[in-house]
């Protein structure tokens, strides 16, 4: 059992107001693995009031001074690689192997990025008469989810720090304990008190306690297309910056001269990343109505690489869900799939085979799935399921293809698949979205990356993420 039953707040461990504890369940086994605090109202502000009082003398740091902070943070998660892995494959339900290269791995090169790219950035330039300054925003509230978890905190809190501002964090509850080990990490790099909080909790509790607070300048969210609805509407309140990066139903377009192998083997590995719980997974499959039984089999071919197991195994490509109420909904939309007509060519709503024995009997897996001939009206060719489960679309020509693709309230990633790169390129700047992957082209995590319409709105990572936590002030100069 990991027991956590105290706040970072001030440069010190403190104890919440309440005793009300959350628990946390390892997603292998449904097992409760451990605790933490249910902060409420009186923490946040105990925490609010810490990062007012750091801000003056954080944004008056030198950059330089805290990109070297920046830098001894990377050091210190790069240090506890090993165990930010294997307990965020276990709080999240990644495999192992993966959650080490990607939930550890990518925190540690994001800290260490911001530390170089600040030692770079240009804080103020001239304009005729006016000198422009960039000024950081001041107190950012950081709320964040379970599904990358530490790394959609690095995303804002390395920014953030980079930019100037102090922090509290708020993260998901339901994957908590990889927070906790940054905390500690930021502690030893003897980063100064409040500059980085740390309190847990419920949305609804916490979280909207972060969001009405008044001395808080900015909210950082990542989460549902719901959460950050809610929160807009608090933030406006106190007319705060919000930055919202919410959910995706991406497609991915396979046209007509594309290798179609490639293009359906890498679409199903985009969809089935961390068991379909990625924002930008590619959900729907768009192909060609004269290629669409080359494509069903080639996918249903791929989907079998996907066997469900320990995500404490090094052999494991898919892991369970994070949660009951992941596998509850999950199952929903599979059964929802095929009553309204999809055709299940594998997978299904029932318990994966060879894992009813054992401590994996509780665990949160499902099988993953795929269905053919989804009409895009469908439910699961609209919401955002978060779960293995692919939808093949087939399409008549090239413009309804694009059609499809933007016929969806979300706008957060998609790929578009063609011989001719330029042609993929000409197709992939008609997609409504943040960012589309052009033959399966890797992701930068220097690039901007953030969504259209209803998949938020401000843009993380890079020099993009940096922007975020900065205010102009222009200085009108008289010589
Ligand atoms: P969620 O919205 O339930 O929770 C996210 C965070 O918000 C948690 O810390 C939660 O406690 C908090 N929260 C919930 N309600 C709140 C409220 N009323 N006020 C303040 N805070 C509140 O989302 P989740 O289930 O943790 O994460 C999954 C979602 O996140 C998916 O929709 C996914 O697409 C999205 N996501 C988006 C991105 C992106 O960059 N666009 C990245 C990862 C995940």
């Amino acid at each position: 059992m990991i027991v956590r039953d105290k706040f970072f707040i001030d440069g010190k461990w403190v104890a919440p107001c309440s005793a009300e504890a959350i628990d946390v369940h390892n997603a292998g086994t449904g097992a409760v693995m451990g605790k933490v605090p249910a902060g409420g109202a009186k923490d946040i502000d105990a925490a609010v009031a810490a990062a007012r009082a750091a801000f003056e003398g954080w944004s008056a740091t030198p950059a330089a001074k805290r990109a070297e902070y920046l830098q001894k943070i990377s050091d210190g998660l790069k240090a506890r690689a090993a165990e930010l892995g294997s307990v965020i494959a276990q709080e999240v339900g990644m495999p192992i192997k993966l959650a080490g290269r990607i939930q550890a791995g990518l925190p540690v090169a994001n800290f260490l990025n911001y530390s170089r790219l600040l030692n770079n950035f240009k804080f103020e330039e001239r304009i005729g008469n006016s000198l422009v300054v960039r000024e950081p925003v001041g107190v950012v509230g950081a709320i964040t989810p379970w599904n990358y978890p530490l790394h959609q905190i690095a995303l804002k809190v390395a920014p953030a720090l980079a930019a100037g501002c102090s922090v509290v964090l708020k993260p998901s509850e339901i994957a908590p304990f990889n927070a906790f080990i940054l905390a500690e990490v930021i502690e030893a790099a003897g980063l100064p008190g409040g500059v980085f909080n740390l309190v847990t909790g419920f949305g609804p509790a916490a979280g909207e306690a972060l969001v009405k607070h008044p001395q808080v300048d900015m909210i950082s969210f990542t989460g549902s297309t719901r959460a950050g609805k809610r929160i807009s509407e608090l933030a406006a309140q106190t007319v705060k910056r919000v930055a919202l990066e919410l959910g995706g139903k991406s497609a991915s377009v396979i046209l007509e001269d594309a290798d179609l192998a490639a293009a359906v083997k890498g679409t199903v590995n985009g969809c089935y990343l961390n068991s379909g719980q990625t924002c930008t997974a590619l959900t729907r499959m768009l192909v060609p109505a004269s290629k669409y039984e080359e494509a069903a089999r080639l996918a249903t071919e791929a989907a079998k690489a996907f066997v469900p197991g320990d995500p404490m195994s090094e052999a494991t490509r898919l892991g369970p869900l994070s949660s009951q109420m992941q596998l509850d909904r999950v199952r929903g939309y599979i059964k929802k799939g095929i009553a309204e007509g999809a055709e299940l060519l594998t997978g299904g709503a029932e318990q994966p085979e060879g894992l009813a024995g054992g401590n994996l009997a509780g665990g949160y897996f499902v099988k993953p799935t795929i269905f053919g001939k989804v009409k895009n009206s469908m439910t699961i060719a609209q919401e955002e399921i978060f779960g293995p489960v692919l939808s093949i679309i087939p399409y008549q020509d090239e413009g309804e293809a694009v059609r499809i693709a933007n016929d969806s309230p979300y706008g957060l990633a998609g790929a578009v698949w063609s011989a001719d790169e330029a042609h993929a390129q000409t197709v992939a700047r008609r997609i409504r979205a943040g960012q589309v992957d052009v033959n399966g082209g890797a992701f930068n995590m220097n690039a901007p990356f953030g969504g259209f319409k209803q998949s938020g709105h401000g843009r993380e990572a890079g020099v993009y993420g940096l922007e975020e936590f900065l205010e102009y002030k222009s200085l009108q100069l008289k010589g």
